[in-house]
């Protein structure tokens, strides 16, 4: 990419995440408060803050029991889900352009088919968390993921917005159900799960995720495996099946790393060795890609070496996330 191509992603990116890396659903790192956008109703912790305070500003979803059982089924001894933020082109709203938004238009024409493909081939299920205007763009997309009778659809927001943006608890309630109505309409199956996009919580996004009624969030970041959300001290039955920063294909290749780590085989040892862990500690391993991004050509052949690589393992269970999250939740009763 040159300079002024990168220029311009950057000045897209940047006022619409920031400063996370781009989409980050998952990839996006949690910035210091005072580097993410402003969210309206949160107070900065500062060295004034009483004790209290502090406990209030951390309380809102926090790690709670954890849930990994005491078995995976069939006696696995890990859950894997592989994850697919379809994000395409709505990256670029803030600026959109041809050149740019073609980067993300590719993940649709070329990457999900692709995608789609390479699961078939391993007969495995993913999980894929897609804006609701994302399906209106290629409304393709979600029949040919239903097609394949083993996949998940998540929601990821309406236009892949960043909820602590709006700065309006309704507006935010109303942005999250018009996205459930959406891909409810579009898969035929009310979606049982969420990742925010940008992995943006505002002060409120909590409560309206518990209150929608959803089995499992996926947007956090607290721990490897499965556990309880804890909201205000007290525990709120919403499952979180946490994400990682290192499991995302965005903070290696996306565009603010954009040539950082341009070896694909390196990602695939970074991923093995998280998957490896995950396997000798009898969790779950969580892969979160983006098909604009992990699709390339030369990205796409690693992800099929590493789903072979743990398929060869054996004893290793391939789930959508929700199929995880009911498990994690009958075993616990
Ligand atoms: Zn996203």
């Amino acid at each position: 990419m040159n300079s002024s191509r990168r220029r311009l992603i950057c000045a897209v990116a940047i006022p619409l995440l920031g400063c996370l890396p781009a989409c980050g659903s998952p990839s996006a790192q949690p910035a210091p408060a005072s580097r993410q956008p402003a969210a309206g109703t949160v107070n900065p912790i500062t060295v004034d803050s009483t004790e209290e305070q502090i406990r209030q500003a951390v309380a809102t979803a926090r790690f709670g029991r954890k849930l990994t059982p005491k078995s995976w089924p069939n006696g696995a001894r890990v859950a894997v889900c592989l994850t697919f933020d379809v994000d395409n082109e709505l990256l670029q709203r803030a600026n959109p352009l041809p050149v740019p938004l073609s980067v993300g238009e590719y993940g649709a024409t070329t990457s999900l088919p692709r995608i789609l493909d390479l699961l078939d081939r391993h007969q495995v299920p993913a999980t894929f968390f897609i804006p609701a205007m994302g399906t209106m763009l290629h409304p393709e997309m979600v029949p040919a993921i239903i097609a394949r009778n083993r996949h998940e659809i998540g929601v990821h927001g309406w236009i892949h917005e960043f909820w602590p943006a709006i700065g309006d608890a309704s507006k935010e309630q109303r942005l999250l159900e018009q996205s459930i109505a959406y891909l409810a309409k579009a898969s035929g199956k009310r979606p049982a799960g969420v990742r925010a996009p940008s992995s943006g919580f505002s002060p409120q996004t909590f409560d309206l995720i518990r209150k929608a009624g959803f089995l499992y969030d996926s947007s956090l970041l607290a721990a490897d495996e499965p556990y309880e959300i804890l909201s205000n001290g007290a525990p709120s039955g919403v499952i979180e099946l946490p994400i990682s920063e290192v499991d995302n294909d965005y903070v290696y290749y996306g565009e603010t790393a954009n040539g950082a780590l341009p070896s694909p085989d390196a990602v695939f040892a970074i991923y093995k060795a998280e998957f490896d862990l995950a396997f000798q500690e009898r969790t779950m391993f969580i892969l979160t890609q983006h098909p604009h991004v992990g699709g390339r050509r030369s990205r796409i052949v690693q992800l099929d070496r590493l789903i072979a690589y743990i398929k060869s393992k054996g004893d290793v269970w391939f789930a959508t996330m929700e199929q995880v999250a009911t498990y994690v939740k009958e075993s616990g009763r």
